[in-house]
């Protein structure tokens, strides 16, 4: 847990290779494991964010992501106009489970680099 709260939304892959580096001994399949079992007990949030292995998440206040397009990061971004839709339970006839907000994105590191000039616009550099 230590080590989920201390890396970036880290993949499941990411996360082994942070825990081996202290516990050399414990195998892949154990923090796979361990991984699911928190996530299905609702004690981390699992993302399934497209085109990347599923991500993990400590935080377990409703939130949305920040995707950078260029460097693939992934930032919080509380939002309170979408607290009605992570509180949603329920739409159309059909329970909720989970929402997932994400937005792809330049993140400000990128933009300095280059990667985008719209990004580099007043617009973007209030926050
Ligand atoms: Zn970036
Ligand atoms: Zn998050």
């Amino acid at each position: 847990m230590g080590a989920l709260a201390a890396a970036d939304h880290p993949t499941a892959t990411e996360l082994y290779e942070d825990v081996r580096a202290v516990n050399p001994r414990i195998s892949k399949a154990t923090v796979f494991r361990v991984l699911s079992q928190y996530s299905e007990n609702g004690e981390i949030r699992r993302l399934h964010i497209a085109g990347s292995d599923d991500r993990f998440d400590a935080t377990l206040a409703p939130h949305a992501h920040l995707r950078c397009a260029h460097c693939g990061k992934i930032r919080d971004v509380m939002f309170p106009e979408l607290e009605p839709v992570f509180a949603a339970k329920c739409l159309e006839g059909c329970r909720v489970y989970a929402a997932e907000v994400d937005f792809l994105s330049c993140c400000p590191e990128c933009a300095a680099a280059g990667a985008d000039a719209a990004a580099e616009s007043a617009a973007c550099k209030g926050d």
